[in-house]
């Protein structure tokens, strides 16, 4: 049978702790219960803002190192039942939605009315807002960049309770940190996204790579070449194999029994609902992604290689994910997103299954500082939703001037008790 496209068969597939929604992350790493929880849309998020009180902001909560976890007050935007009813139709394929809508939810809006997004991640049942706060990367990235490189405008509100609209011209510097910047600039409300034509077939190619060197030098050939609609590639189990695929279903490419139209890819095999189920027992998953430019895979994938054989990833690894990000022509220099300025970009994701004690995880974060350090010296960087020891040192090789900018809006905009948890938020704090 062909195998699926991408991870959501893993049997370790993470997914939402069924012990207490509001205890832990998705990666079940950090605990704590919130004092309060206030729920949009019911929750006024300007008057929350605008109060003053330390915030935290939640979507979904799927990010993997206590992003969204805090004994303090909690605002969950995640609202994917209540939301479609205020999906707006625009001109020009434009679409405004309430950023609580989920990914699932969107699409099968949009492929009823003939589109689609652009790019989607492997797992539809994020909230829109929380996924374009970290960046948004899919099989469709080697063709289309970027989810935040499709938003046109978004609605943000900051720390004085104050909403405006923020794009490419107006606001510009919000726009450039609040995509990709975890909520450290303010809440994402509402969004005006790119759409494109829904295409129902997708013609899927799987191919098997002897070794890491073979899967190295295939995915940097695709890079290179502009053809492919999709790619995603994996290693799990001893077994190396990489997809590629193009939209409609002509039959020019097919002839081999790797070969198969898949009609409607993103929702195969997907839940119609995001199914409470339990991490393994007494296991927290720690996941991280580093993305490289292009031409700088083999030496990341080396990094991971070594690392990857001996204690303790040898345990604890149950797969590595390689995505290509191609961005689009009219790009923007986003301060934190997982891709830079590089044009064309290769990430690889290291997802990793760690018995829930101090020892095991803080053996499995010390690898994965290692590897970010290479990702660093490679001119990569880091996907933010991850598991990724920042310091001011290391983000200041990473994020250059952005941490002193970004210190500087949250002053200006009254953000100093939003979000003001993470490590990102503490690496820009002045010195
Ligand atoms: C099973 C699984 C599969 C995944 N697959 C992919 C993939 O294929 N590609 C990919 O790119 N990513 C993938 N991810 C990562 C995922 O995109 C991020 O974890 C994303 O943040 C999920 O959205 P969320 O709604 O859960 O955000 P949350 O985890 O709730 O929030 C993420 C961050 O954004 C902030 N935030 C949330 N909502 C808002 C808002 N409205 N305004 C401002 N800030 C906000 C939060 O404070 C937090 O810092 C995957 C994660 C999981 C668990």
């Amino acid at each position: 049978m062909f195998e699926p496209v991408s991870r959501r068969r893993d049997p370790e597939f993470p997914a939402r702790s069924t012990i207490d929604e509001f205890a832990t992350d998705f990666g079940g790493l950090r605990h704590a219960v919130p004092r309060t929880v206030h729920r949009m849309p019911s929750a006024f998020p300007s008057a929350l803002l605008g109060s003053g009180r330390p915030m935290t902001l939640r979507g979904a909560g799927h990010s993997c190192d206590g992003q969204t976890v805090t004994d303090g007050e909690l605002l969950v935007t995640y609202a994917p039942d209540t939301t479609a009813a205020q999906i707006r139709e625009l001109h020009d394929g434009l679409i405004e939605v309430p950023a609580g809508i989920s990914w699932y939810g969107l699409e099968r809006y949009l492929n009823r009315h003939g589109r689609a997004v652009p790019v989607l991640t492997d797992y539809l049942h994020a909230s829109v807002g929380g996924t374009l706060s970290v960046g948004g990367i899919g099989i469709n990235s080697v063709r289309y960049g970027m989810q935040v490189d499709h938003v046109e405008r978004i609605q943000l509100i900051d720390g004085t309770g104050t909403s405006r609209w923020c794009s490419r011209t107006d606001h510009s510097e919000l726009f450039r940190f609040a995509l990709g910047g975890l909520g450290t600039v303010g809440l994402i409300e509402r969004v005006v996204l790119r759409t494109v034509p829904y295409c129902r077939d997708t013609h899927v190619h799987r191919r098997y790579h002897a070794t890491p060197t073979e899967l190295v030098e295939h995915t940097e050939q695709i890079a290179q070449r502009d053809d492919a609609d999709i790619y995603c590639a994996s290693m799990r189990r001893g077994k190396i194999f990489s997809t590629t695929g193009w939209r409609g279903n002509g039959s020019r490419r097919c002839g081999d029994e790797n070969c198969a139209i898949v009609p409607d890819l993103p929702f195969e095999s997907h839940p119609d609902t995001a199914r409470p189920v339990a991490p393994s027992n007494g296991h927290v998953r720690l996941w991280t992604d580093y993305i490289v430019p292009a031409g700088q895979f083999a030496p990341m994938l080396a990094a991971v290689e070594t690392l990857r054989h001996r204690a303790p990833l040898n345990g604890v690894l149950t797969m590595l994910y390689i995505l290509i990000v191609r961005r689009p022509p009219d790009t923007t220099s986003f301060a934190f997103t997982p891709v830079g300025n590089a044009p064309i970009s290769i990430g690889v994701g290291v997802y990793t299954s760690v018995h829930r004690d101090l020892t095991a995880t803080t053996a499995t974060r010390r690898v994965f500082r290692d590897l970010l350090e290479r990702c660093c010296e490679l001119g990569g960087r880091p996907y933010l939703y991850g598991v990724n020891n920042l310091d001011r040192a290391l983000a200041e090789r990473l994020y250059g001037n952005n941490l002193d900018q970004l210190a500087q809006l949250r002053a200006a905009y009254r953000l100093e008790n939003i979000n003001a948890h993470l490590p990102l938020v503490r690496a820009a704090l002045p010195t």
